[in-house]
């Protein structure tokens, strides 16, 4: 299998079919027979995320992440909190990206420094910066495209960087999903997802992925074990099906985005579009570099007015619900300092990007044509 479509649709399916079923059935056992002495870690058990079910998943998304191994899990946040968890210990100096997802933020601010790692940061857009990393710096942690200004790094020099110093790397590659950017092949030691956004893409459950080589991936499982961040089996079942369908959909939120996003910077309501495949972005040749000129599903834009005009604005679309989260069939608008940064300090959102009248539109499958007539009505009638 070569082709992206092709893996995502075959990738894993049992070999020969399991009585015949062209979809592989749901294995909804928490346990299984053992048949060879085993230890702890190696018995079939849910928790242990080495069920047929999970297997399946695993083979699906290695293969279309052309890693060694992956790993599902409950949601983004334990794929996060696991590998990070597994590669850090008492005295290590964690470098962090400035720019981060709001439960990572939280959680590499508020717990690991009462585990003893200390959290440093440094600005992945401005390589000049960089210099030498402080002493007992071990992991580096970066975003394939921030949210919410949309900014993509020169992954190359990042990880260039990383290893002359001898660092760890992860980035959470959410925003880009494996089909825009393979971040093994540029040299991350693991990559990240939030599975609940795009690599299900139907906003129904709740998953994660980590991917990587076998040797970092079972790191990071015997730490997934005793935190019990397995994914269910159900919702296993569900993400296999959305899977099916990831290139289709992100090809077609990347067309919806940029479409909207040409649209949107001709608009005389509108102030500023972020959005990486425009020529006018600031990262638009790291998005031609490693993401083919795709920038994803994602953009934001800065309207004319206050908070409240932008407020009006996403409570007014006729069918793009005013809500969080991305990456799913349905299109959906937010405004990021009333939502996903709404805990965040002011100064902290300053440096994020993340004005008051900001508005971030993910983009669903839908008509481009349809898209751009919801978000014109609402800015027309929006104008106070
Ligand atoms: C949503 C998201 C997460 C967290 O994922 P959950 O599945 O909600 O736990 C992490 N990183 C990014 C970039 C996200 O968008």
């Amino acid at each position: 299998m070569k082709g992206d479509q092709t893996k995502l649709v075959h990738g894993g399916d049992p070999n020969p079919r399991i009585l015949g079923s062209v979809v592989p059935p749901i294995f909804q056992s928490a346990t299984y027979e053992q048949n060879e002495e085993g230890g702890y870690h190696d018995g079939k058990y849910i928790r242990m995320s080495n069920t047929p079910g999970h297997d399946l998943l695993h083979d699906k998304l290695s293969l279309i992440c052309e890693t060694e191994s992956a790993l599902v899990t409950s949601s983004g946040m334990a794929a996060i909190t696991s590998a990070l968890l597994a590669n850090l210990e008492q005295g290590d100096v964690l470098l962090a990206e400035n720019r981060l997802y709001g439960g990572t933020e939280a959680f590499i601010s508020e717990d690991l420094p009462r585990r003893g790692v200390r959290i440093e940061r440094f600005d992945g857009m401005d390589p000049a910066s960089w210099g030498t990393p402080p002493e007992g710096a071990k992991v580096l942690y970066c975003e394939a495209i921030t949210n919410p200004i949309c900014r993509v790094a020169d992954f190359s020099k990042l990880i260039e960087w990383a290893r002359k110093h001898g660092l760890f790397t992860i980035i959470d590659a959410t925003f880009a999903t494996p089909i825009l950017l393979r971040p093994a092949s540029v040299g991350f030691d693991l990559e990240v997802h939030s599975a609940t956004k795009g690599l299900n893409g139907h906003g129904d459950i709740a998953a994660g992925l980590v991917a990587g080589n076998r040797k970092n991936i079972e790191k990071v499982r015997l730490c997934l074990n005793y935190l019990g961040g397995h994914l269910d089996a159900h919702a296993g079942f569900l993400l296999y099906r959305g899977l099916r369908t990831l290139g289709l959909r992100v090809e077609r939120q990347c067309e919806n985005a940029l479409g909207l996003a040409r649209y949107l910077s001709t608009h005389p309501r509108v102030k500023a579009v972020n959005y990486p495949s425009l020529e006018s972005h600031p990262d638009h040749a790291h998005c031609l570099e490693y993401m083919d000129g795709r920038g994803g599903g994602g953009l934001s834009m800065e309207i004319e007015g206050d908070a409240e005009t932008a407020q009006r604005v996403c409570a007014s679309t006729r069918f793009m619900a005013n809500a969080p989260s991305l990456g799913g069939v349905e299109t959906l608008i937010v405004r990021p300092a009333a939502s996903s940064h709404a805990s965040v300090s002011p100064e902290v959102r300053e440096r994020y990007g993340v004005t008051e009248g900001l508005i971030r539109v993910a983009c669903g499958v839908e008509d481009l044509e349809d898209l751009v007539d919801d978000i014109d009505q609402a800015l027309e009638g929006s104008h106070a």
